[in-house]
């Protein structure tokens, strides 16, 4: 079921106040295309009715993907690194088998659908990225800002993921072997696999992974 709020909206062009319904949960099964909506960004586009005035209406949004066990709380440029919901903590009795996430972009939204999509642990996907970041950095010797998992090749054993680099954020794409990827698994397995069982919705960015790494290479 898709739950929807009612919330007024003013047209920054003509200053016209709209009462909209905004979609503030969705689930994939009930809504199939739902997922097509967030990739093409159709579902954040508005229009004013009086002037035709087009923007992006960002707002909070909790994507549930049952199929796959997980759930994605969209909440624009959130900072808090866990957020407990109560209410679905009581609504789903299986939470804990249920991988929540809190993301503060649609970027990040849409990156942890790819990986939670795909079965990865996203985890060991951050970790790895910092990694890869790291060689970036270094093979381009420019500063590297932001990075997004894009794919996984079984067949070529290997994993893409996708910077921004240098002073115009310039895309950049980068090829690994998997084997970089099973390492951060091991290093999440046995350093990291007691932050799964924490309740509520996590932040598990590149903020998380550089702590994470501190902390294994302390411990090691
Ligand atoms: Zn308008």
């Amino acid at each position: 079921m898709s739950e929807i709020v009612e919330k007024p909206v003013t047209c920054p062009k003509c200053s016209q106040i709209t009462t909209l319904p905004l979609v503030c949960s969705v689930n994939t099964e009930a809504d199939p295309e739902i997922r097509e909506k967030i990739f093409d960004e159709s579902f954040f586009k508005w229009n004013c009715k009086k002037c035709g005035f087009h923007s992006r209406l960002l707002h909070p949004l909790l994507y549930n993907d049952m199929k796959n066990k997980f759930m994605v709380y969209y909440i624009p440029n959130v900072t808090r690194r866990q957020t407990i919901d109560e209410k679905l903590e009581f609504e789903f009795s299986d939470m804990e088998y249920i991988t929540k996430r809190i993301v503060p972009t649609v970027n990040a939204m849409k990156e942890k659908i790819v990986i939670l999509e795909q079965k990865l642990d996203d985890m060991a996907v951050e970790l790895t990225k910092t990694a890869v970041a790291d060689v970036v950095a270094k093979s381009t010797s420019q500063s590297v800002h932001d990075g997004y998992f894009t794919d996984l090749s079984e067949d070529e054993n290997s994993m893409t993921f996708q910077f921004f680099v240098g002073i115009d954020h310039r895309p950049y794409l980068q090829t690994i072997r998997l084997e970089v990827y099973h390492r951060s698994l091991g290093i999440v397995k046995k350093y990291f696999s007691g932050e799964k069982k924490k309740g509520g919705f996590l932040n598990i960015d590149q903020v998380w992974s550089k702590a994470a790494l501190e902390k294994y290479r302390s411990a090691e």
